[in-house]
């Protein structure tokens, strides 16, 4: 017996209220057991069974070690407490009382489930254990106490094949071979069980693979059964592969797993018994209806082995799949009905989706768990937004609950679930969604292709000179390159699935092939990329889109009632800018103009003017393009209707226009019809060693007045044409006040020749250290500053945007680095550099105006920095919109 000036409790009982009320009183008076009932301390599964109990619901009683039991386990080196064990001990007579049945002994023998449960659910953990306490002398007990032997040596047999696998390690395999070959043996149909007879044989030989295997036999003693298991359970918080999970998953290795001991209640125990799962809502769909399935006269791990196929709990889903056996709503309409109403009493308590297991015994209905149940992207927003809607949770509870990864994939194709796939490789996860295609290594074959069928476009890197191709193909595949690679960035834009830096990928072009591992895909096969997740994968596959629901809509008017910064999208198309304002942007944060000389025809005009060198005929070209940017931006204008739109003046480096390889330099000297060697030497005078930290953004608009003159001019004659526009300049790449003062001066000449009634503002990019350090004198001269965190994040750490990806992978393998910083922003650095930005702005300037155009601006736990330093808005590519607005909502709940 207990202690009774014990301290510490280490159990947690559960069960009684409901079992026998006068007699659970007496005795839980005798032993104050009871330990603070949260996940962390019970586990999930503990937690839950609390809960039910706690609610006066059906569960067969038990109790629970807390999680603090597997710490103690560690610190004391791998052992079990004697304190532990003990108060187990003491709690089984407790049991023992309350069910009228003997742990190890008879009439009736006591057995026991026992389940490992950590807070966060880990399925690389251990499996339940059913049926402990049998041995040969409780079975034959068992046999007379319900006069059915069968059941009795079948739940024998059950324990000894879980025991072995799951406490003494043997493979699992094992004992399947073994009861096959005696099914062979002694002629036992698919599906039939077995006789008495044949359970015998079969136990007989699960105990010699024992003593094969492990060279000692299985124990008899049922409190060694169970102080194995216990300390079994403890032991695999630590195997391999809980370990990896827990890696994978960001779960504390200090946290331990719980364990969950409870009187076993039977499913298997004849016509009148049945055992089964139940979703308080379709998990798929999100409908508001029970969803589940059922087995009769069967237990619990038969239901997810998939050897047979379970019935339908509701007439509706019978009639969904056609199934001819009868619903358990139509068999057992009264078991039916009072698990619908604790189903839906349960998930009103816990405020979410349910997933129950239950156990009807000989006509008994029983619960063994609840827990919140997982379901599909689609699934999760319906059912918050309805829960809403049913008055059960609030708006921000909602916000809470929809994970990005659930709006994500309601926005892009997704795999189809139901097919087998082959994963060649993996690459960085670009840009979401799947897509197959005929791949194609270059522009033309691109072109080709996509009249007939669907294609994928497979480079090494994407340059401008591909945008074409890219806008052509079904999704983008490079084998270099970052996620704000160019290839990234521009996928992302146009809404096309995109894997980056896919470096086991080669591609051979003497042999027009890829090869991928040992395998080589000629050019025109097909292949598919998921974006979401960065797969390879062989040959086409299906996918499936999934309309947006209503529900989606509202998620985000819920993001909009709740969020404080603005959203806008990076678009420079009207197409681009179309799918932006389908989700209820505030405007244009980043137009950058240079895509927008990126189809064949503009960019031919283009090369042209950077390769001539004669005045004249650059200023003629320079009309030409004049003419065609203004069309682009009164497009522009127009579809945004006096939504606020930042246009920026061209930044990258001229070089960047012109083609590098020997053919692309001959066409083009075809094209523009200039001699080879004039157009050989142009090119040679505009390459740069470092391009990214050369002759572009302001800088060029320095040395090359004429291409910002040619810009500002569209601009003010497209704004004055349409009247409507909400117009902001803003300079790149600004390092010095100088350059604003220069700039600024050239812009309101312009204006005041072209559009004096126009109004505008003027805006720099903070991309550069300086230009954040000297943030003081620069916002004085400026109504806004945006924030380019993708050359910032380049320039403050010195790691190329375009090859970082090949070491940062590396740092991040070993564990030196948490995150890609282009994707995730280094908040100690970068971060610090933009609030010296921020503060130092706003104090020279306190109605500054400050955003973010970065690829981080699409991405949460940067939003919630932002957010957190107060920025005014964030600008991201047109699809991350709705993630964007989330994030920027959740940072405020
Ligand atoms: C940036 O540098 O963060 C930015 C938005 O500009 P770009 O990506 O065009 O260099
Ligand atoms: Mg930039």
């Amino acid at each position: 017996m207990l202690n009774k000036k014990q301290t510490k409790n280490w159990l947690h009982r559960f069960g009684y209220d409901y079992t026998n009320e006068p007699l659970s009183k007496a005795l839980c008076g005798e032993l104050a057991i009871e330990a603070k009932c949260d996940p962390s301390t019970l586990g999930s599964k503990g937690y839950g069974l609390a809960q039910m109990s706690a609610l006066g619901f059906p569960i067969p009683p038990g109790f629970t070690i807390i999680t603090e039991g597997c710490r103690n386990y560690y610190e004391k080196g791998e052992r079990l407490a004697q304190e532990i064990w003990d108060q187990v001990v003491a709690e089984l007579q407790l049991l023992e009382k309350a069910t009228g049945k003997h742990f190890g002994g008879g009439p009736f023998p006591l057995l026991l489930s026992v389940r490992s449960g950590a807070k966060a659910s880990m399925p690389g953990m251990m499996d339940t254990l059913l049926n402990l306490g049998l041995n040969d002398a409780t079975t034959e007990l068992l046999g007379h106490a319900t006069n059915d032997f069968r059941f009795a040596y079948d739940g024998y047999r059950r324990f000894i094949e879980m025991y072995g696998s799951v406490i003494m390690g043997i493979d699992h395999h094992l004992f399947v071979e073994a009861i096959e070959a005696i099914k062979r043996q002694e002629n036992i149909p698919l599906g039939a069980g077995l006789s008495l007879g044949a359970l015998h044989t079969v136990i007989d030989r699960y105990k010699q693979i024992i003593f094969t295997h492990t060279g000692t036999t299985y124990p008899q003693d049922v409190f060694k059964q169970l102080k194995n298991s216990i300390a079994a359970i403890f032991a695999s918080w630590n195997s391999p592969r809980a370990v990896t999970y827990r890696r994978l998953n960001q779960i504390d290795d200090q946290e331990g797993t719980a364990v969950t001991i409870q009187s076993m209640v039977f499913g298997n125990r004849g016509a009148d018994s049945l055992t089964g799962v139940l979703f308080t809502r379709n998990p798929s769909t999100g409908a508001p209806t029970l969803f589940g399935e059922y087995l009769i006269n069967a237990q619990g791990e038969e239901l997810v082995s998939g050897l047979v196929t379970p019935q339908q709990i509701t007439k509706q889903g019978r009639e969904l799949i056609q199934a001819k056996e009868d619903s358990l709503e139509e068999k057992y309409p009264i078991i039916f009905s009072q698990l619908s109403h604790l189903a839906s009493a349960l998930e009103d308590h816990f405020g979410d989706m349910q997933d129950i297991e239950y156990t009807v015994e000989q006509g008994r209905l029983w619960l063994l768990q609840t827990r919140n149940g997982k379901r599909s992207a689609s699934a999760a927003v319906k059912i918050a937004i309805d829960m809403m809607q049913e008055g059960k949770i609030d708006g921000q509870e909602v916000l809470k609950r929809i994970d990005y990864s659930d709006l994500e994939r309601l926005l892009h194709p997704t795999l189809d679930p139901n097919q087998t796939i082959e994963v060649l490789t993996q690459g960085l996860p670009a840009a979401p969604g799947v897509a197959s295609g005929l791949i194609a290594f270059s522009p033309e074959a691109v072109e080709a292709i996509s009249k007939k069928e669907q294609v994928l476009l497979v480079r090494e890197e994407t340059s401008p000179d591909d945008i074409g191709s890219m806008a052509m193909a079904a999704g983008i595949l490079t084998t270099k390159g970052g996620m704000t690679a160019h290839a990234a960035v521009v996928a992302r834009g146009m809404g096309k699935p995109c894997i980056c830096g896919a470096h086991a990928v080669t591609i051979d072009l003497p042999n027009q092939c890829l090869v991928i591992g040992q395998k080589k895909i000629p050019m025109g096969s097909y292949l598919t990329i998921d974006g979401t997740t960065g797969q390879v994968i062989s040959g086409k596959v299906a996918t499936i889109r999934q309309k947006p629901l209503p529900e989606f809509l509202t998620c985000m008017a819920l993001a909009d009632q709740t969020k404080r910064m603005a959203v806008r999208a990076n678009a420079e198309t009207v197409q681009d800018a179309a799918v932006a304002l389908s989700f209820g942007i505030s405007g244009i944060g980043l137009c950058r103009t240079e895509h927008m000389f990126f189809s064949p025809d503009r960019m031919r005009m283009f090369r042209k003017m950077i390769l001539t060198s004669a005045t004249a005929s650059r200023v003629d070209l320079l009309a030409e393009l004049m003419a065609v940017q203004k069309i682009d931006f009164k497009a522009l204008f127009q579809v945004l209707n006096g939504l606020p739109i930042t246009v920026r003046l061209l930044d990258p480096p001229l070089h960047e226009f012109l083609p590098s390889h020997p053919k692309e330099v001959a066409d083009l000297v075809v094209q523009i019809e200039r001699p080879l060697a004039e157009v050989e030497k142009r090119i040679a005078q505009l390459c740069e060693v470092n391009p990214m930290l050369g002759h572009r953004g302001a800088r060029l608009a320095i040395t090359f007045p004429e291409i910002y003159k040619m810009q500002l001019q569209a601009l003010f004659e497209a704004a004055l044409e349409v009247k409507q526009v909400a117009l902001e300049i803003m300079l790149p790449l600004i390092f010095d006040a100088q350059e604003v003062i220069f700039l600024k001066k050239i812009i309101e000449e312009l204006h005041q020749k072209i559009a004096p009634q126009i109004q505008y503002k003027v805006g720099i990019m903070i991309e550069l250290p300086r230009a954040a350090l000297q943030a003081a004198t620069l916002a004085p001269l400026v109504d806004f500053f945006s924030i380019g965190t993708n050359d910032l994040t380049q320039t403050t750490l010195g790691i190329s945007r375009d090859d970082g990806a090949k070491f940062l992978d590396v740092y991040r393998a070993k564990g030196l680095l948490k995150a890609d910083p282009f994707v995730t922003l280094d908040q100690e650095g970068v971060g610090a550099l933009i609030q010296i930005a921020v503060t130092r702005g706003r104090s020279a300037h306190p109605n500054l105006k400050i955003g973010i155009c970065g690829e981080h601006g699409g991405d949460p736990s940067s939003i919630q920095f932002f957010e957190s330093i107060g920025l005014d808005y964030i600008s991201c590519s047109p699809y991350r919109v709705p993630i964007a607005k989330l994030a920027a909502a959740k940072a405020r709940v």
